[in-house]
């Protein structure tokens, strides 16, 4: 077997065993949702276990949850101000995802096949449906 597509092959049985709401979010974005919605200050010279963020020693972090699938960002601010107001600029974004969401792929392949599991699982839950309504008409 050819190494393209024993990957496609591993990509495609990884697919087969993912709860749908990581097809949805795969297929789709996720679902944001600050669980408090508050910013707090992280200070790596007090809190030692942090580290740094974009450089900065000190900043501020807002963490968030998908609602669907688990998954859990980070994003870590740098506190200026403008004119005397208040200002963050975002540094960087770090994700924690649920087990067996990330899957070995390759780019542009994994995507058209992820949204092609979605399709047939999709079509997969419509057919007994349309099944049913076929016999009645007969
Ligand atoms: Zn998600």
């Amino acid at each position: 077997m050819s190494e393209l597509i024993e990957e496609v092959e591993n990509f495609l049985a990884a697919l087969a065993e993912m709860p749908g709401s990581y097809l949805e979010c795969r297929s789709m974005l996720h679902s944001w949702s600050a669980a408090d919605g508050k910013f707090t200050i992280v200070d790596t010279n007090v809190e030692t276990s942090r580290r740094r963020r974009g450089g900065e020693a000190v900043y501020a972090e807002r963490v968030l949850t998908c609602t669907r699938c688990g998954m859990e960002r980070s994003d870590a601010y740098r506190m200026t101000s403008r004119r005397g107001h208040t200002a963050l600029q975002k540094i960087d974004a770090r994700y924690t995802p649920p087990e067996g969401y990330y899957v070995k792929g390759s780019g542009k392949l994994s995507k058209d096949l992820l949204l092609g599991a979605k399709f047939d699982a999709d079509l997969a839950e419509v057919t007994p449906t349309r099944r049913r309504a076929r016999k009645r008409v007969s």
